[in-house]
């Protein structure tokens, strides 16, 4: 396969541009080779998409919400090859491909198509005068996308972007150019204008370029701490808007009142779903010292009853990390955990064989871990990780979890687990961070904000406060009466 750009509606030649090859995480095989966007690329890019924006514009909400209702059903019908497709670019088992990684990116599709006719200002009324607000749209936005979850992050961009009257032009990870190539042509295909939404391939440069590029209004980000920090720095000359969906080091609180099992499913959930490799997961789990050892014995049980293995298999849990060198990198803080002093309950070892015997040693797969007798300042319970290892911190007093949970310079999840009402919000509303569970853990419907605090980044994404921030205001006074002039 070749991934090139796809501009104005059409994927573009390859030839004399940079390539890459992009892997299997499963097998380090080759699915394709990839081409970096040039100059040429991004001019032409960002002309085609300010040509898709005027027309976008004029229409209306509802025909835009029309667009984009389509384009989420479309999705919808071709879930399984496209699954396929997420599943073999980023290691992740097929049913998390099947039942989120797609189907999320229909709902922000749905649930911004359905709101796009009632945006809306206010009307002010005025002393012989009225007033009223046009959330206007920005222009062409640019979206630039980690590679955890590729078809996700381009839709939940991508969809509030063009329900407000943008364009959008999305550059996937150079780890995961696909994807965003299928959203591309479904919206194409859903009777979007050529143009509307672009995609250009490339590492961190064609990002730069993109938020250099005069012609662009607004960055949207996800990615960690540090590219976000560059892309801030980078919008700043010109004043862009920008959104950072960034990293974090979030923590899971379970009181010793909670529901064990219940805490326990959020804290593997929170932990080993694509394969840890998720931004908001609850990596710290503060357990209350009375229920340490029932909690440990039922955590370390389900943990190692954890499928890992060919992540094309229904019957897998947990697939292959996106790359030889983040196998590598996670690893390296698996060596860090230990030479701290922390125990390795379970798991942190590279896997020769999956759970149907079948021979994997040539992914990228390891084994989930559990970390106990860890300490917060451990660089384990510091850093994020961004793979399966999980470390238990133990607590007594309701005070001393909250100053240690929010003693992180992220922000961007928190969980809390326990039976006491009252106990679950006063916690939570005094946790630092942006997106937060009583009693669960990372569900993230369309219909919440999503998005983190401290350095975890700004803006939200997801529901009606998204459209803050792919709009601007414009506010109009209109005078009934005559000019009241003092000379
Ligand atoms: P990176 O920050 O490395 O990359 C994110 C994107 O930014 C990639 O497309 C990357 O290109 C691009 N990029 C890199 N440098 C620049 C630059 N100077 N200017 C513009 N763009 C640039 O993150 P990862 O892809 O490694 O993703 C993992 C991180 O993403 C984790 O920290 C995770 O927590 C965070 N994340 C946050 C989420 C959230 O919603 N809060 C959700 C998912 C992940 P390329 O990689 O091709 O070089």
């Amino acid at each position: 396969m070749a991934y090139t750009q796809f501009i104005d509606g059409e994927l573009t030649s390859g030839a004399q541009r940079e390539s890459w090859i992009n892997y299997n995480p499963a097998t380090n095989l080759p699915l394709g080779e990839a081409f970096h966007a040039n100059a040429q690329d991004i001019d032409a890019t960002v002309a085609s998409a300010e040509k898709a924006f005027h027309t976008w514009r004029a229409k209306t909400g509802a025909e835009r919400g029309r667009v984009l209702v389509k384009t989420a059903e479309i999705l919808r019908s071709r879930i399984e090859q496209i699954a396929l497709l997420e599943t073999q670019d980023v290691g992740k088992p097929i049913a998390e491909s099947l039942a989120v990684d797609v189907s999320s990116a229909a709902d922000a599709l749905e649930y911004f198509g359905g709101i796009a006719a009632s945006i809306h200002g206010d009307y002010v009324d005025l002393k012989n005068a009225f007033g009223y607000t046009r959330p206007e749209p920005l222009g062409v936005c640019a979206g630039i996308g980690a590679w955890n979850y590729p078809i996700q992050i381009a839709a939940w961009k991508a969809a509030p972007a063009l329900a407000c009257g943008n364009a959008m032009i999305f550059k996937p990870s150079e780890l995961t150019p696909v994807s965003a190539l299928e959203l591309a042509k479904a919206f194409m295909d859903a009777g979007a204008p050529a143009g509307l939404f672009n995609v250009v391939q490339g590492d961190g440069r064609v990002g730069a370029m993109l938020v250099d590029h005069p012609q662009i209004a607004k960055v949207s980000l996800t990615g960690s701490v540090a590219t976000g920090k560059k892309i801030y720095a980078g919008a700043a000359p010109l004043l862009k808007r920008v959104t950072l969906e960034l990293g974090g080091k979030s923590p899971l609180i379970v009181f010793d009142d909670a529901d064990i099992t219940n805490a326990v499913s959020a804290a593997l959930l929170a932990n080993f779903y694509t394969q840890g490799e998720v931004c908001s997961n609850g990596t710290r789990v503060f357990v209350q010292r009375k229920i340490l050892n029932a909690f440990l014995a039922q955590l370390k049980e389900r943990t190692e009853k954890i499928r890992v293995g060919d992540p094309a298999d229904p019957d897998t849990h947990m697939g292959a990390v996106i790359s030889a060198a983040h196998l590598e990198k996670v690893m390296s803080f698996i060596d860090a955990g230990k030479a701290a002093g922390a125990t390795l309950l379970t798991g942190g070892d590279k896997p020769v064989k999956d759970f149907k015997g079948r021979d994997i040693s040539a992914g990228n797969f390891i084994t989930p871990a559990i970390f106990t007798n860890c300490d917060d300042a451990m660089e384990i319970c510091r850093e994020e990780i961004f793979g399966p290892v999980l470390s238990i911190l133990v607590f007594d007093e309701e005070e001393e979890v909250i100053q240690r949970a929010n003693n992180s310079v992220y922000g961007l999840a928190a969980g809390v687990f326990t039976n006491d009402i009252k106990r679950g919000h006063r916690v939570i509303h005094q946790l630092q961070a942006g997106t937060c569970w009583i009693n669960n853990y990372n569900i993230t419907p369309i219909e919440l904000p999503f998005g983190g605090n401290k350095q975890s980044g700004m803006g939200r994404e997801n529901s009606l406060a998204a459209i803050q921030y792919y709009t601007q205001l414009k506010s109009v006074y209109v005078e009934l009466g005559n000019v009241d002039a003092p000379y």
